[in-house]
């Protein structure tokens, strides 16, 4: 038995079947059956059919707070990881759990370099109505996501800055399983969510994460409590693994800032960048950035203060004014071979070909825009994909030209729907319509930030 692992001896003793039926019956695992179960399922020798109801069995009977950190280790096991510990400074991550218009890591990421911490951040495409960070980066001319790991490190320690796809061989298990959840209705269930997103953002090595969990009609997360429970469960597995993980919660109930799509998103960024653009982005990205930067090297049990709150958000807002964060953004694309002259003139940006404008039918106030019914209609126009392999139109978007709060006259522009290819514009322009809901009064305004947690 000498040359045989660890992993297939505990495979050989503990059998497939029976791990399934203990989660069926409401049982709760040991780390070895949940490493032998995943293990088994990258090898091939657990099969799809049996990975299928086995996370239907922990969609009906959960999983604990040591089974799904078992189960994070595990997936993250499957693969390599990325040791930072050669960096310089402390390095810091942010995820979001995904909205409609939110291009905070555009902003922030080099935000966060210009302030001297190291972020070397792997992200994702966009699916269903949810953006991705890494086609809104495609749509600069030249700018490649696809970075070995060297690559990556490399830009981390020159640039202090990079932003890549996730590379094949990082955290495989969880690409197999995701694949699985898509088309067996187990995406939906807290412990799988927070096992898959910590499995990656832990495997990325970063020393503090921010957990970006966004609630609201064009979130994942619908309530406050499912928000929270997200939240709380990946702090535990960050915690666990001795990283400081720190989350906030964050409204999704309208786009953020405007513009919404890809391109129209680099753009508003470089605005945020250059101290600029909408003010509920620049709020965020500022309130983010300063939870972050005050969170990172400290240890749980050291209180951040107000005080070291604001005295960090004004240094923030400091590098958004003096151009360095925008100079930080100028660098990063150009390392990754990007056209970086879109900085000072967006107009290089991929431009679109046709424009609808959609107008108010009635006068009043704007008392809510469905981030929801946005998102689907920025993807009829192309700017969002059903299918992973589906293409994008790095053209296509959605300008909004009113926001909650807003008076609006009949007649006036509400929207500003941009596109290059054959799209249906008419349903996206009756979503875009039915998103606008309006009263006589304006609404009380809704937080950026409803909560955060782990500090
Ligand atoms: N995002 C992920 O990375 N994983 C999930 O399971 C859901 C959203």
């Amino acid at each position: 038995m000498a040359n045989v692992s660890n992993g297939a001896i505990a495979r050989m003793l503990i059998r497939t079947y029976d791990i399934l039926a203990k989660k069926r019956d409401g049982g709760k695992h040991t780390a070895d059956e949940i490493r032998a179960l995943v293990q088994g399922f990258v090898s091939g020798d657990v099969t799809d059919y049996q990975m299928s109801a086995w996370l239907m069995a922990v969609c009906i009977n959960g999983l604990d707070g040591e089974e799904t950190a078992a189960l994070t280790e595990a997936m993250i096991a499957s693969g390599e990881t990325v040791d930072l510990s050669s960096l310089q400074g402390l390095t810091v991550d942010k995820h979001s759990t995904g909205g409609v218009g939110d291009k905070t890591t555009l902003v922030l990421a080099p935000l966060l370099a210009s302030a001297g911490l190291t972020v070397a951040k792997m992200s994702g495409r966009g699916l269903g109505i949810t953006g991705g960070t890494l086609d809104k980066l495609e749509s600069i001319a030249g700018l490649s996501t696809s970075l070995s790991k060297d690559q990556f490190l490399q830009q981390a320690r020159e640039v202090g800055c990079v932003i890549a796809g996730q590379t094949a061989d990082l955290v495989p298990a969880d690409k197999k399983m995701y694949a699985l959840r898509d088309v067996t209705a187990t995406v939906e269930c807290v412990p799988l969510i927070a096992a898959s997103v910590m499995s990656k953002k832990l495997a990325c090595g970063a020393s503090t994460i921010l957990l970006d969990v966004k609630v609201g009609s064009g979130a994942f997360m619908k309530d406050i409590e499912s928000a929270r429970q997200l939240a709380r469960t990946m702090i535990d597995i960050g915690t666990r693994m001795r990283r400081r993980t720190v989350a906030a919660i964050t409204g999704m109930d309208q786009p953020l800032g405007l513009a919404v799509g890809n391109a129209v998103e680099v753009a508003e960024a470089v605005k945020a960048l250059s101290g600029g653009g909408p003010d509920d982005l620049r709020q965020l990205c500022l309130q983010l950035g300063a939870l972050l930067a005050a969170a990172a090297g400290r240890r749980s049990s050291e209180p951040i203060d107000k005080s070291a709150l604001s005295a960090a958000r004004r240094r923030l807002a400091g590098l958004l004014s003096s151009g360095a964060a925008l100079d930080k953004f100028r660098q990063m694309v150009a390392a990754q071979g990007g056209d970086s002259r879109v900085v000072e003139d967006p107009s290089r940006l991929p431009q679109p070909s046709f424009h609808t404008v959609v107008r108010s039918a009635s006068a009043g106030y704007i008392a809510a825009v469905d981030a929801g019914a946005i998102g689907r209609a920025a993807g009829l126009l192309g700017a969002g994909r059903q299918r992973k392999e589906d293409a994008i139109d790095p053209t296509a978007g959605i300008l909004l030209r009113k926001k909650t709060g807003d008076r609006t006259e009949a007649g006036e522009e509400l929207a500003l729907l941009v596109y290059s290819g054959t799209v249906q514009v008419e349903p996206a322009v009756e979503l875009v319509r039915s998103a606008f809901r309006f009263a006589d009064a304006p609404p009380e305004p809704a937080p950026l930030i409803h909560e955060t947690l782990g500090f």
